[in-house]
């Protein structure tokens, strides 16, 4: 199973031993704008890289590294249409997320 999720629901997942550690922002490598939140809610060997493609100018974030387990949530407006997960190692996830803003 993934242990990585469209949606933020850390409060659902404290009885696994899960609290927020950090939030962080991906961003559009070109316009800026903020397209996903990252929350990071335990320690663990984990890489997690991240391509996000930006749903206000068709450009890509620069890739994105965070360590641990993390979930996932669209930016304000905008909304997951797509994600392909790669995992060249069982430690490693690329995820390339296309989005889309929310209708
Ligand atoms: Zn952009």
């Amino acid at each position: 199973m993934s242990d990585i999720v469209a949606t933020v629901h850390i409060a659902e997942h404290e009885s696994l031993g899960y609290k927020l550690i950090k939030e962080d922002h991906i961003k559009c490598g070109n316009c800026n704008k903020k397209l996903l939140t990252v929350a990071k809610v335990k320690e663990s060997p984990q890489k997690n890289y991240f391509i996000v493609k930006c749903a206000y100018c068709g450009d890509k974030s620069f890739k994105y590294l965070i360590e641990g387990k993390v979930y996932v949530g669209a930016a304000d407006n905008l909304v997951i249409a797509r994600c392909d997960t790669d995992y060249p190692t069982n430690q490693t996830y690329i995820s390339n997320i296309e989005m889309e803003k929310a209708k």
